[in-house]
């Protein structure tokens, strides 16, 4: 993103054979092979916090694609004139189902408090606060068309998230409910998970890449 080439310099600097990889990827990797995902052949990992990041899975093997764009879910679009995004395009994903996001949306309904975070707004929620359930209800109205997307996309055989967003147990109760909404019913089997391997998932991806030599 500056301009310098940090895998070779690391590489010279060190003297060792440096590997560079996205941190959804290594996460969805973790996942696939010794988590949530384990004994599935495709497995989509998303990682919602302060962004929002992704990474699939097929076989065991990341799918980068052929610019490393690939299962860069964030700034997929979901409004063309939306949002813009520090990537450059509009209505990026990212910008409507992070943590951040969620605490925008708050934001807008309860312009007299400032600084609040994602946790407190889910108490809230479960306190039935009436600016906390106007914000879930918006967000799982983004969320569901987002992943409905992603499912078009990938049709995964289990959906694994991670990401500090993903503790909050109503993704995977009223954000399943929202995907759903987008399909035909009678055809629907999807699988929504939390991660096995929590906030460090991620450093165990990037050790079976070094493992494996992927
Ligand atoms: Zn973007």
């Amino acid at each position: 993103m500056n301009g310098k080439p940090l895998q070779k310099d690391l590489r010279s600097l060190l003297n060792l054979p440096i590997d560079i990889q996205n941190d959804a990827n290594c996460f969805t990797l973790s996942e696939a092979i010794l988590g949530a995902g384990k004994g599935y052949s495709n497995v989509l990992g998303v990682i919602i916090g302060t962004g929002l990041g992704g990474g699939f899975i097929t076989h065991q093997k990341i799918h980068t694609g052929k610019n490393g764009y690939a299962a860069e879910l964030g700034h997929t679009s979901i409004d063309y004139n939306g949002i813009p995004c520090w990537c450059g395009n509009k209505g990026c994903i990212e910008n409507y189902l992070s943590g951040t996001a969620i605490e925008r949306i708050y934001q807008q309904y309860n312009p007299h408090e400032t600084g609040i975070k994602t946790p407190e707004i889910y108490q809230r929620y479960l306190h039935k606060e009436a600016q906390a359930l106007t914000t879930f209800e918006k967000y799982f109205i983004y969320f569901g068309q987002g992943f409905a997307n992603f499912i078009y996309t990938f049709d995964p055989d289990i959906i694994v998230l991670g990401g500090g967003v993903s503790k909050i147990p109503l993704l995977y109760t009223e954000g399943k409910k929202a995907i759903a909404r987008h399909f035909q019913q009678e055809k629907l089997n999807i699988q929504i998970v939390q991660n096995e391997l929590g906030d460090s998932s991620g450093i165990f991806g990037s050790l079976l890449m070094t493992h494996a030599n992927i």
